[in-house]
């Protein structure tokens, strides 16, 4: 018996529930359930190599606000998201920031950036 492995595809709000099934070395023989071809890279990615964008907020000081949100500018592996999360709890900006300014470059080696993601203005 071959193994399936079942993801819920997060391309768009329909949610199709994929299947993909392995031959016994573990590649990949079929993918099932997408209505497209996104949906079909996304069940081949999500099987091998698991990515998420993350978006937090990180402490500012001197600012209007005491939060500023970020976000990567690229997915990092779905296994790093916590550490880059925690990470960015121990940062402390001072205000003021632009959109876009860079908060971290390579986070954790993912060849990501995290970034602002408004502008955030002296109080
Ligand atoms: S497979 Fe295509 S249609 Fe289905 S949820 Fe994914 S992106 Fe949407």
């Amino acid at each position: 018996m071959t193994p399936i492995t079942h993801y819920l595809c997060i391309g768009c709000p329909l949610g199709c529930r994929l299947e993909v099934e392995d031959d016994e070395a573990g590649a990949i023989v079929e993918v099932r359930g997408h209505s497209c071809r996104k949906g079909k890279t996304f069940a081949e990615r999500e099987h091998h190599d698991p990515r998420r964008m993350v978006t937090t907020t990180v402490a500012v000081t001197g600012g209007l606000w005491r939060r500023l949100p970020v976000h990567t500018t690229a997915e990092v592996p779905k296994d790093l998201v916590h550490d880059v999360v925690r990470l960015l709890r121990s940062v402390e900006l001072t205000a003021p920031i632009e959109r876009g300014q860079v908060i971290a470059s390579d986070v954790l080696g993912t060849g990501a950036d995290v970034v602002a993601s408004r502008e955030l203005p002296l109080a």
